[in-house]
């Protein structure tokens, strides 16, 4: 049995409010039934923050919560993520790439909920919970105070899915990042990121076959020098395998080269091995 304060949870409510959740189906249905009553306050043009958002791409469950979802004065539906940082500067190139995959990756899963495209057995099946499994009664008191007229797992799904499918919202226009300083909290900076569903799939594509085990992981590009000083921070560098073979790799291609340019010089050769 856990308890969860749901305050800031909820869209721009000040009340802090504790509920005690007493299975799998709770915890769930709890994140859901506050994402029943954010969905018809962005409509009405409030700001909603941790917005639970999750559906099937590429044929895998993904699950996050956007930090926040709002209209701007000329309508743009906009989806802003937080990032604090210890440093008092933009993130590097590597990073910033993480933060923008998990952007556009709540994009895709925002809009896909708010067209519909929502399934109710997937839904079941992925998050792997009972429909008939009644909530304990302190979420179903939290239940009847929101309005929601479900008992059980698989009626708030159906509920959840209605509103969905019957909001009026539009995919998300802009998606931005906003880096806060940890320790003044002042803004260091934001910045817009692109968006395209094709170059977004291909790169889900691509990575999906590591996050699933299926195939070896792929270490930084050491000949970048955008990416290769993770290593120099890495507590795996001593051992790591990928390091090692790349650097062999790179050192073989580099004998190789100065053997074909050696082959090319007129005069006297030069011996490289
Ligand atoms: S040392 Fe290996 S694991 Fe660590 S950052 Fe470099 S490539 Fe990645």
């Amino acid at each position: 049995m856990s308890c969860f304060c749901v305050g800031s949870e909820l869209h721009s409510n000040p009340d802090a409010l504790n509920v005690v959740v007493h299975s799998r189906e709770d915890r769930v249905g709890l994140k859901l039934m506050n994402l029943t009553h954010m969905i018809p306050a962005l409509q009405a043009g409030q700001m909603v923050r941790e917005v639970p958002v999750f559906g099937v791409l590429e044929g895998v469950f993904f699950q996050g919560v956007v930090d926040e979802l709002c209209h701007s004065e000329s309508g743009t539906l906009v989806l802003s993520e937080l990032k604090t940082r210890s440093q008092n500067s933009l993130p590097h190139p590597a990073q910033y790439k993480g933060h923008s995959l998990q952007v556009r990756v709540y994009k895709l899963l925002f809009d896909a909920m708010v067209q519909g495209s929502m399934e109710r057995h997937n839904l079941l099946r992925y998050l792997n919970l009972r429909p008939h499994q009644a909530f304990g009664s302190p979420l179903q008191s939290y239940a009847q105070k929101l309005g929601i007229l479900a008992v059980t797992f698989g009626e708030l799904v159906d509920h959840l899915l209605s509103i969905l499918n019957f909001s009026n919202l539009r995919a998300v226009d802009k998606l931005r990042l906003e880096y806060i300083h940890q320790s003044s909290g002042s803004l260091i900076g934001t910045r817009e990121v692109e968006f395209d569903e094709a170059q977004l799939r291909a790169e889900l594509r691509d990575y999906l076959p590591f996050w699933l085990g299926e195939r070896e992981p792929q270490g930084v590009d050491l000949e970048n020098i955008d990416e290769s000083w993770k290593c120099n921070i890495c507590p795996y560098e001593e051992s790591c395998d990928w390091k090692r073979r790349r650097l062999q790799q790179i050192m073989f291609d580099g004998i190789k080269k100065v053997k074909f340019g050696c082959s090319k010089v007129e005069g006297p050769a030069l011996e490289t091995n």
